[in-house]
């Protein structure tokens, strides 16, 4: 059931009972339930044009993490958490040249020179 149709099936039960204030207290609340419900449609598209122009600073590698341009470090990222939950995750990276996420466990190699060594 959605919002507009929940406080519309609820108003009709708080006309009958001729309670004006409760009825009051009801488009009260419809009309905060519905300014949430606005402002929570434009969260989720602010959410989704910042995940996108963050995408657009992300490089791929053909190994499962990511690292961000421009960043002089290169530091490692998770790129399975940053698919799934847009977390920037740092790897943990071996001498082995292996790296592994502590979130999620991915795992895999970032150097295969020392890999092979
Ligand atoms: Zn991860």
């Amino acid at each position: 059931m959605g919002l507009y149709e929940g406080i519309k099936n609820i108003a009709k039960a708080v006309q009958q009972t001729e309670n004006v204030d409760l009825y009051k207290q009801l488009i009260e609340l419809s009309a905060q339930a519905l300014d949430m419900e606005n402002e929570l449609t434009h969260l989720r598209s602010e959410n989704e044009k910042l995940i996108k122009e963050k995408e657009n600073c992300i490089e791929r590698h053909d190994e499962l993490y990511i690292t961000l341009k421009g960043d002089a470090d290169k530091t490692l990222y998770c790129s399975h958490c940053w698919d799934h939950e847009h977390h920037l995750v740092q790897v943990k990276c071996y001498d082995s040249g292996s790296f592994k996420c502590a979130h999620c466990a991915n795992n895999g190699v970032y150097d295969y020179a020392k890999w092979n060594s």
